[in-house]
């Protein structure tokens, strides 16, 4: 890993001014408002002015001859993050067209591919079901094949898909085998999601995102919108389920994040440093909050359990900063003072709500994409070798 900092040649300085000149006039205040208030991260006219600026293909098409360099790649990368573009949306279309690019035929590939660069079409996740979600293969949803074999019938119900009603698409996986065992049962398929028989619930959640649970009742789909084989599904949906959980190997050059979640992160960096500031700020009696040494000692706490969280790598990462936003948050709010209960644009928040942000996000970011006692398993499991979990209940000890 090379952590030297890279030096921009006049090419790249020049990306970089053009790019947070463009991001800058399209993520305007009122755009940021919006999407607090619908929770969607995702605003269309951004994306689609985006991809009409040729940016998603630059960003998402491998094999484009406008593919971004590993530098310009990183640069706006960062720069997405700087300005705060909605990115949950763009982050799922962006996972699942590669599974469309490599396991779609020329006809779906065709209708769908060049629509996703534009802006036009978006892809969500239709994994986690109702009766649970960690473990994607037990899956309910069933899809049946038409005696003809030319499409196919799907019934269940899917919770938590996000982004669902600001796409076109969905990436569900279904059961096509209910008697296989279940990495031999399941077959992905490209929905779209204006097929008769699916109807679209939201749900809001304890930070204000909105997600939703979708129902399928007798939805015909052709089998044109099959990815890979049927029964075959696991081999579809394994490799976009890694980059999800962030078990990636990390690119030598240093030009990527070091754990997937940094974007989540940056709220968590964003509430410390405020919290810093207005700890050093005297009131009317001259007296600093940080001259108290038990904020001294938390608030030093806080920001060295954020730096280690932010040196974390791979999965190590992706639980360590969930954690620290987990742990850090009360911390930064006790702090402050009740003042910092206040939300985000509410008169006299301490801090503008950041702190008070991060304590209701973190949970979420502890779960989503799996959650950290999954997480934390995975990391005995395979990281530590301490074999697979056995819960089976306590033998009682017979001698004792
Ligand atoms: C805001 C948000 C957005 C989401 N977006 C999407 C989306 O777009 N698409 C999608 O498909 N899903 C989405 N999810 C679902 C998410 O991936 C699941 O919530 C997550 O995988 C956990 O599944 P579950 O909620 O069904 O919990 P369950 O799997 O039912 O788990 C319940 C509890 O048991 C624990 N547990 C489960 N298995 C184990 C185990 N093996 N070892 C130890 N503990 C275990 C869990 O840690 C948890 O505490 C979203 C969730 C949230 C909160």
């Amino acid at each position: 890993m090379d952590f030297s900092r890279v030096q921009l040649d006049d090419d790249d300085q020049k990306f970089l001014d053009e790019v947070r000149r463009f991001l800058q006039e399209i993520v305007t205040e009122e755009v940021l408002a919006r999407d607090r208030e619908t929770g969607d991260n995702f605003d269309e006219g951004v994306h689609l002015a985006i991809g009409a600026a040729g940016y998603w293909e630059r960003e998402w098409k491998a094999d484009s001859e406008r593919a971004f360099t590993r530098v310009q790649r990183r640069i706006w990368e960062l720069e997405k993050r700087r300005a705060h573009v909605p990115w949950v949306t763009a982050g799922t279309t962006a996972m699942i067209s590669r599974s469309v690019e490599k396991f779609g035929t020329p006809e779906l590939k065709d209708e769908v591919l060049p629509r996703v660069y534009s802006g036009h079409v978006r892809l969500c996740l239709g994994y986690t079901e109702p009766e649970g979600g960690s473990d994607v293969a037990t899956c309910k949803t069933r899809a049946v094949r038409e005696a003809d074999g030319s499409s196919w019938i799907i019934n269940g119900s899917k919770m938590f898909t996000t982004g669902a009603h600001n796409c076109q698409y969905v990436f569900l996986i279904t059961n096509t085998d209910p008697a296989a065992p279940k990495h031999q049962s399941l077959t992905m398929f490209l929905v779209p999601l204006d097929a008769p028989g699916i109807e679209i619930q939201g749900i809001r959640t304890v930070d204000g995102d909105r997600t939703n649970i979708v129902y399928y009742s007798d939805v015909r789909v052709d089998d044109r919108y099959r990815l890979g084989e049927v029964n075959g599904g696991w081999a579809v949906v394994r490799e976009p389920l890694n980059v999800e959980h962030g078990a990636v190997d990390a690119a030598v050059d240093g030009l990527q994040d070091v754990s997937i979640m940094m974007h989540q992160a940056g709220f968590m960096a964003a509430a410390v440093d405020r919290a810093a500031a207005r700890s050093a700020v005297r009131d009317p009696n001259g007296r600093k909050l940080i001259d108290d040494g038990s904020v001294a000692y938390r608030l030093g706490r806080s920001v060295a359990r954020m730096e280690a969280a932010l040196s974390a790598p791979s999965i190590f990462g992706r639980v360590a900063l969930a954690q620290a936003m987990r742990d850090i948050s009360p911390d930064l709010m006790d702090i402050l003072g009740t003042a910092s209960a206040l939300p985000i644009g509410a008169d006299g928040a301490a801090d503008d709500g950041a702190a008070e942000y991060v304590y209701r996000f973190a949970p979420l970011v502890g779960i989503y994409g799996g959650t950290l006692e999954v997480f934390r398993n995975m990391i005995a499991q395979y990281a530590l070798g301490l074999g697979k979990p056995n819960y089976s209940p306590p033998v009682a000890n017979k001698a004792g």
